[in-house]
């Protein structure tokens, strides 16, 4: 039966957690209903009608009294709603207070003037905090007592005086009253934390799609053997590139690494061992390219791109020079074995003044016929373009 109540008494364990709880109270509950806290002034308003058929010669002064604060209470709201969300509440509790106080005040201004059939206002202020009011809880319960305590204390002595029996009866019906909002406001405060939770779970999931989405994006132009990336990565990142290359005013240029006579290192010693040929050289390449600027790919299975560019053709020889080098140094012990790569290297010959540049993919080709080069004249050496 009280299941309700659970959620509204969940204590906030950890001041994260509150500061959450309170920023999605502001801007999931208080605002996107703040306008309804605005719809009460209206019928604040028209009350102060009734002020001339009550009040007599002090009308005028309720009626300026409803005006001050109205215009107060709006102005204070809307300011904040503005320039600081968060202190919403705090503007939500000071205007319904106010507006309590100023209706007490006025049901007082009638008593004085022997009219005691116009001090049941602070009842409908009561309502609105049960049935419109987003406050959170413990602001909606200070505001109810502080309106109880107020009606008991201004307005109950004169009119017990009055007419005891007439209100005893109203007292019954605004304690009534009282406890029916405090429910009404325990269930809204559960509403929320239940929306709360909702909102966190939704929240979470989201992140943590977001995380496997990249995940999966950069598992998708990845090499799992090598750890480099593939040509799917180099296709997305061509022009990307070439962009660079020409705002650097530098010469793209690559190397096509291509390791030789590896199938014969699988028929000899198996594809676990060429796995770990490919992983081998694939640190090398890495080792190089990654002190420049450009991008490694593993570009087919036993054969890779480097892009670079930052160099000239001496830097391209000399970096491809370290890597035969490199290479040739591998030695797998176990099976006595040494690999060797052959390298075709290609460089722009981009012309500035004239803004002529090769594509990536032109490129690619003249490093592909330099490897072919390279193979033909024996394998193990460097052919440019
Ligand atoms: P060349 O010196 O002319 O380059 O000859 P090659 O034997 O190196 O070249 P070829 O293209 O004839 O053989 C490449 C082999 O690489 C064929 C294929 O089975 C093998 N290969 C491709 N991808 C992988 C891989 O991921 N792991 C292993 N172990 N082998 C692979
Ligand atoms: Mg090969
Ligand atoms: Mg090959």
């Amino acid at each position: 039966m009280f299941d309700y109540l659970k959620g509204a008494a969940k204590i906030h364990r950890t001041e994260y957690t509150y500061w959450r709880f309170k920023h999605f109270h502001i801007n999931h509950v208080m605002l996107p209903y703040s306008g309804f806290v605005l719809s009460v002034i209206p019928i604040y308003l028209l009350f102060g009608y009734l002020d001339y058929q009550h009040l007599y010669a002090d009308a005028w002064l309720a009626t300026m009294t409803r005006f001050v604060f109205s215009f107060l209470c709006v102005a204070f709201l809307l300011i904040l709603k503005r320039y600081s969300p968060k202190h919403l509440d705090f503007a939500e509790l000071t205007l319904v207070l106010c507006v309590y106080w100023s209706l007490t005040y006025i049901g007082q201004m009638a008593m004085e003037q022997g009219d005691f059939n116009y001090q049941s206002g602070g009842i409908l202020v009561m309502a609105y905090i049960g049935a419109l009011s987003r406050l959170p809880f413990k602001a909606s319960f200070f505001a109810l007592t502080f309106m109880a305590i107020c009606y008991t204390v201004m307005i109950t002595p004169m009119r017990l005086e009055h007419d005891f029996a007439e209100e005893i009866d109203r007292l019954s019906i605004m304690l009534a009253i009282y406890f029916m909002c405090l429910i009404a406001c325990l269930r809204r405060e559960s509403e929320t934390h239940k929306s709360f939770e909702q909102f966190c779970q939704i929240r979470s999931q989201q992140l943590r799609l977001r995380a496997s989405q990249s995940k999966l994006a950069l598992q998708a132009v990845t090499d799992p053997l090598t750890e480099l990336k593939n040509r799917l990565y180099l296709t997305q990142n061509s022009s990307l590139l070439m962009q660079n290359a020409k705002q650097s005013d530098k010469a793209l240029s690559l190397l096509m690494i291509d390791i030789d006579n590896f199938k014969s290192i699988n028929d000899s010693y198996g594809h676990q061992v060429g796995d770990n040929v490919i992983y081998g050289v694939a640190q090398i390449i890495r080792q190089y390219c990654g002190r420049y600027t450009g991008m490694n790919i593993r570009y087919g299975g036993e054969e890779f791109l480097s892009v670079f560019y930052c160099f000239d053709k001496d830097q391209l020889l000399s970096v491809a020079e370290s890597i035969l080098n490199d290479v040739a140094k591998l030695y797998w012990a176990d099976k006595d074995l040494r690999v060797t790569v052959s390298i075709g290297a290609a460089i722009d010959k981009f012309n500035a003044a004239d803004d002529k540049s090769l594509s990536l993919n032109e490129l690619i080709g003249h490093g592909d016929s330099a490897l072919y080069r390279a193979k033909k004249s024996g394998k193990n050496c460097i052919e440019t373009n």
